[in-house]
């Protein structure tokens, strides 16, 4: 596993969000936490960044406690958090955000190619490359920020609601992005609303609700389950 979250409880202030959440990702492995609004799954999210500190459990990444590090050293470590609502610098061009997402690495040439790497992949981003983030559509914005990301060379991806706002062409485009993404051998955690775009990719996912992990499986599985299919796939 690249990921091990074992019992956390996460608070603000006296509301307790997550309550002994577990949940696993395995190395280059695709996992979906689905869940209603206000379920608590930005916040699992957050707390596998460092943006919250758990008050109890443990949290270990690539073979090492991270529970209650700050999010710079944990994004130093090889995970890298694609924000609801995106995060894209909007008075930057797309390739000074890109070049944000380096901000964790050194070398000046191998930056360079992980962009170039991105602009090949991508070539959407490519064109716009000398375009202001603000501008761009919501479908480009989540491209760059997933760009973003990935210019980090991370083993972990935190994506939370990738498809928010965006149309099902776009959502569709942005899927396939999650997957060329995954096969560079790149693990993703992907929140998600829209349960059944999240269980098509993953190959399993956690359901969360209200603070508590109610169900887990292979996404087969939980296609299947006569209760996800009621509650988050429209019966
Ligand atoms: P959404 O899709 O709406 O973001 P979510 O499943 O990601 O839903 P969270 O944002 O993790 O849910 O919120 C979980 C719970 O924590 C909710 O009850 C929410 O109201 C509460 N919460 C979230 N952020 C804060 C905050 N900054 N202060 C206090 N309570 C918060």
């Amino acid at each position: 596993m690249i990921l091990t979250v074992e019992n956390i409880n996460v608070y603000y202030g006296n509301l307790l969000a997550l309550r002994d959440v577990t949940l696993q990702v395995g190395k280059g492995e695709i996992v979906s936490l689905i869940g209603a609004n206000g379920a608590g799954k930005s916040t699992a999210l957050k707390a596998i960044s460092g943006i919250l500190a758990p008050r109890a459990g443990r949290i270990v990444f690539d073979g090492g406690e991270i529970a209650g590090l700050p999010p710079h050293r944990i994004a130093r470590m090889g995970i890298a958090h694609v924000p609801e609502g995106r995060g894209v610098f909007a008075n930057l061009t797309v390739v000074e955000n890109l070049e944000m997402g380096a901000y964790t690495r050194r070398a000046g040439r191998e930056i360079r190619e992980s962009i170039e790497k991105v602009f090949t992949r991508f070539p959407r981003l490519k064109e716009r490359s000398g375009q202001l983030g603000g501008p761009l559509s919501g479908g480009e914005q989540q491209m760059l920020a997933i760009g973003r990301a990935m210019v980090a060379r991370p083993a972990l991806m935190l994506l939370d609601e990738p498809s928010m706002g965006l149309s099902p062409f776009l959502v569709g485009e942005i899927f396939q992005m999650i997957e060329e993404v995954n096969r560079e051998g790149v693990a993703i955690l992907l929140v998600e609303q829209n349960a059944s775009m999240a269980l098509s990719v993953a190959q399993r996912a956690y359901v969360l609700e209200a603070g508590n992990i109610v169900l887990q499986g292979s996404t087969a599985e939980l296609q299947n389950e006569p209760g996800v299919r009621a509650a988050y796939l429209g019966g």
